[in-house]
C-alpha cells in the first residue's frame, strides 16, 4: 500500500515558506527567481505524485486518459524538478551559467529527453517499444523497460553535475555557509534518490527534497539576509548581489544619499532613534522613486537604483527641502542633513567590486563634505578606483611571490664626493610586467592594510642584501630604509624588525630608518615607538623635511641622526637663494643632526648644497635608483668621484 503520510505536511511547510517569502521584499535577482521556481515545481510535483498514486491505486475507477495524463505529468515534473534543483546550484556557482544560453540548453538536455520519453509513454497510439518509462494497460500502471534508467540516471546525473559545478566553481561562492549549504543540499537529494530505490512505496523522496529546499532557504533564500532598516531597504549585500548579476554593468541608474556627519549624528541621537529616522528616510525614498530599489549601506549611506533616464536632478531641490524638516517615527525625532551623489550612466565594462567601491566611496566623500552641490561621479572616477584595485592586486602578488624589487640610490659624502651610503627604494610589477612606482603603491598599501607586510618585506630584503653583499666593498657604511608612518601603529614593530635583523645577522645600526615629516603629527605615540626601536639599536633619519609641519622644538625630542631636505626646498633655494635654508642647516647641525640634500640633479646644485653646509647629497646627478644587481655591479668596481 502506498503511504501519503509524508506528503501533506510537506505541502503545508512549502506553502508556509512561500507565504513568508512573498510577505517580505525580495531582491529581483535570478537566484531568487530560481528559488521560487524550485518551490513551485516541488509543489506541483507533489500534487502530481499524489494524483498519479491515487489513480494507480484504483485504476478501474479512472479512464485510460486520466491514468496516462497523471503519470506523464508526474514523470515530466520529476525530471524538471531534478533539473531546477541542479540549476539552482549552477546559478550560485557559475556566473557564466546565467549568461551562456548554450550551457543552459546543454544541461537541460537530460531533462528534455526524460520529458519526451514520458510524453511518448503516454501518447495514445505510440508503439509499445517507445513506452519505455511506463505503459498503461487495462489493469493499470506498469513501469517501462527504461523506467529505472531514466529516473535514476537523470536524477543522479543532475546531483553529480551539482557536485561537479561546486567542485569546479567553488571559488565563485563567497560565503562558507553557502558552500556547505550546497554540499548538504546535493547530498540530501542524493540520499533521497537512494531511499526511493530502497523504499519505492514510501513516497519519501519528497521529504528529502523538502529538506533540501529548507537548506537552501536557510543558506540563501531567507529574505532577511538582504534587508535592513526593518525591511524598508535592502542591505549592502543585496546591492553587491544585484551588481554581480549584471556583471558589473549598471543596467540601472544609481543615485546616492549620505547623511552628513553620520557618526556624530549617531552619537547625538543614539542608535535606535537614528535607525527609526533612517527607516523613515528609506520609506521616503521609495515614495519619491516608486520604481526604484532602495539600498541602505550602513553608516548613513543610501543607494537608489532606478531605470535609466530617471530624473534625479529634478528631485534634488525637493529632497533638500524635505531635509529641513525632522524625520519622525513614534517618539523618535531626528534632524539630519543630506548630501547627494549623482552618477554618470555607467552601463557596461566594470567589475562589480569596482562599481561597489565607487558607489560607497563617493557616499563617504559626500557625507563628510558640507551639504551643498551634489557630488557627481563620472566614468573617470570609476577608472581611478579600477586602477587602485589593479595596484592592490599587484601588491598582493608581490607579497605572495615575494617579488618586491629592491632599488638602491647612492648617498654621497658632500665633502669627499664619494659614496657613503644608499637608500633602498622599492618597486613592484603589475600583471603585465610594468613597474609600479612606490609613490603609487605605498599610499594604496597604507589604506588597504598591507603596508606592514610590505614594509617588512622591504626591510627583510634590505637585510638580505646587507648579509649577501659586503658593504665595505661597495664603500657603504649604512643603508637607509623607508618606513611608513602607518607601520608605527603596530606596537610590536621594534620586536619584529629586530628579529628580522637578527635572522640575517645584520647589525641594526647599519640600517637607518627614514620616516617622513608628516608622521611627526601624532608625536606621543610615535616617540614611544621610536625610543623602543632605538633601544634595539636602530637609528632614525627625518625624511622630506620642508614638505610638512614640524618645528625645531619637536624635532629636538626625536633622536634623529640626519635630516633630509626635500628636493622641493633644495630646488627653491637654488633658484632663489635666501638666508632661511642656511640658517636652518646651521640650527640642525647645532642640534647634532647631519643634513642630506635630496634631488641633486646637477653639478650646480651639488656645489650650492655643499657650500651651505649639507653633509650628504643624493640625486640623479650621481645616480638614479638602480636595481640591486646593477647597483652592486656599478659600485663594487668604482667609486663616484666629484
Ligand atoms: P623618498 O624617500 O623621498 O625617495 C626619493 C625619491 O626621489 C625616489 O623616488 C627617488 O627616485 C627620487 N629621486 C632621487 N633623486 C632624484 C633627483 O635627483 N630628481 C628627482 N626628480 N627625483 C629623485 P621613488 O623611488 O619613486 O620613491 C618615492 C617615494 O616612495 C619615496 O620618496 C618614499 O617616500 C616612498 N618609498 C619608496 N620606497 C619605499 C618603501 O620601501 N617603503 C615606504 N614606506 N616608502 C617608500
Ligand atoms: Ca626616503
Ligand atoms: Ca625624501
Amino acid at each position: 500500500m502506498w503511504s501519503y503520510n509524508f506528503e501533506l505536511p510537506i505541502l503545508l511547510i512549502l506553502s508556509m515558506i512561500l507565504v513568508f517569502y512573498f510577505s517580505r521584499p525580495r531582491l529581483p535577482v535570478r537566484r531568487n527567481l530560481t528559488f521560487v521556481h524550485l518551490i513551485v515545481i516541488e509543489t506541483l510535483t507533489i500534487l502530481a505524485d499524489l494524483w498519479a498514486t491515487m489513480v494507480d491505486n484504483d485504476p478501474h475507477l479512472y479512464s485510460m486518459l486520466t491514468l496516462k495524463v497523471s503519470n506523464m505529468l508526474y514523470f515530466c515534473l520529476f525530471f524538471i524538478r531534478a533539473y531546477i534543483m541542479y540549476a539552482f546550484v549552477a546559478s550560485v556557482a557559475m556566473d557564466t551559467f546565467q549568461k551562456k544560453n548554450f550551457l543552459r540548453v546543454m544541461t537541460a538536455l537530460p531533462m528534455l529527453a526524460g520529458s519526451v520519453l514520458a510524453v511518448l509513454s503516454a501518447t495514445i497510439g505510440s508503439p509499445r517499444f517507445s513506452q519505455v518509462i511506463f505503459y498503461i494497460e487495462r489493469d493499470g500502471y506498469h513501469s517501462g523497460s527504461l523506467y529505472r534508467y531514466a529516473i535514476y540516471g537523470i536524477g543522479f546525473g543532475y546531483v553529480l553535475m551539482g557536485y561537479l559545478s561546486l567542485l569546479l566553481f567553488r571559488n565563485n561562492i563567497k560565503r562558507r555557509r553557502e558552500i556547505y549549504g550546497i554540499l548538504m543540499y546535493n547530498s540530501i537529494l542524493c540520499l533521497g534518490l537512494v531511499v526511493r530505490i530502497v523504499f519505492p512505496r514510501l513516497l519519501l523522496m519528497d521529504t528529502f527534497v523538502l529538506i533540501a529546499i529548507l537548506i537552501i532557504f536557510l543558506a540563501f533564500g531567507n529574505p532577511d539576509f538582504y534587508l535592513d532598516l526593518s525591511g524598508r531597504a535592502f542591505n549592502r549585500r543585496a546591492l553587491r548581489e544585484h551588481l554581480e548579476q549584471d556583471h558589473g554593468s549598471l543596467k540601472m541608474m544609481p543615485f546616492g544619499l549620505a547623511i552628513h556627519n553620520f557618526h556624530e549624528m549617531d552619537d547625538i541621537y543614539g542608535r535606535s532613534q537614528i535607525e527609526e529616522g533612517l527607516t523613515v528616510i528609506a520609506k521616503y525614498l521609495k515614495h519619491m522613486f516608486p520604481q526604484a530599489i532602495v539600498f541602505y549601506c550602513r553608516n548613513g549611506r543610501f543607494v537608489v537604483l532606478d531605470r535609466p533616464g530617471t530624473d534625479f536632478d529634478g528631485r534634488l531641490q525637493e529632497m533638500t527641502e524635505r531635509f529641513n524638516h525632522p524625520w519622525r517615527s513614534g517618539n523618535a525625532e531626528v534632524y539630519l542633513s543630506a548630501c547627494f551623489v549623482t552618477y554618470e550612466y555607467l552601463a557596461g565594462g566594470f567589475d562589480c567590486d569596482v562599481l561597489m567601491e565607487t558607489l560607497l566611496k563617493a557616499l563617504d566623500t559626500a557625507g563628510s563634505a558640507e551639504p551643498g552641490q551634489p557630488l557627481h561621479i563620472t566614468r573617470t572616477d570609476v577608472e581611478i578606483i579600477e586602477q587602485e584595485r589593479h595596484v592592490r592586486q599587484a601588491i598582493e602578488t608581490a607579497l605572495d611571490e615575494e617579488s618586491l624589487l629592491l632599488y638602491l640610490q647612492p648617498i654621497i659624502d658632500a665633502g669627499t664626493g664619494t659614496i657613503v651610503g644608499a637608500e633602498t627604494l622599492s618597486r613592484i610589477r603589475d600583471a603585465e610586467g610594468s613597474i609600479i612606482p612606490p609613490g603609487v603603491f605605498i599610499p594604496v598599501a597604507e589604506v588597504s592594510g598591507r603596508i606592514n607586510a610590505l614594509g617588512e618585506m622591504v626591510f627583510e630584503k634590505t637585510c638580505e642584501f646587507i648579509r649577501d653583499v659586503n658593504l665595505d666593498t661597495l664603500g657603504i657604511e649604512w643603508v637607509n630604509v623607508n618606513i611608513s608612518p602607518t607601520q608605527f601603529l603596530r606596537t610590536d614593530l621594534a620586536d619584529r624588525y629586530s628579529a628580522i635583523a637578527e635572522k640575517y645577522g645584520v647589525d641594526p645600526c647599519k640600517i637607518h630608518l627614514e620616516i617622513t615629516e608628516e608622521s611627526m603629527i601624532d608625536d606621543g605615540f610615535l616617540q614611544k615607538q621610536i625610543w623602543a626601536m632605538q633601544d634595539k639599536g636602530f637609528v632614525f633619519v627625518l625624511d622630506d623635511y620642508g614638505t610638512g609641519y614640524s618645528n625645531l622644538s619637536r624635532l629636538k625630542k626625536c633622536p634623529f641622526i640626519n635630516v633630509k631636505l626635500d628636493m622641493s626646498i633644495v630646488w627653491d633655494y637654488c633658484r632663489q637663494p635666501d638666508e632661511i635654508l642656511p640658517n636652518m642647516i646651521r640650527a640642525f647641525k647645532s642640534m647634532g643632526f647631519a643634513v642630506t640634500a635630496e634631488g641633486v640633479e646637477d653639478e650646480n646644485v651639488q656645489k650650492i648644497m655643499k657650500e651651505i653646509g649639507c653633509d650628504f647629497l643624493q640625486g640623479y646627478h650621481f645616480s638614479k635608483p638602480l636595481p640591486a644587481e646593477e647597483f652592486i655591479g656599478k659600485y663594487s668596481l668604482k667609486r663616484v668621484g666629484s
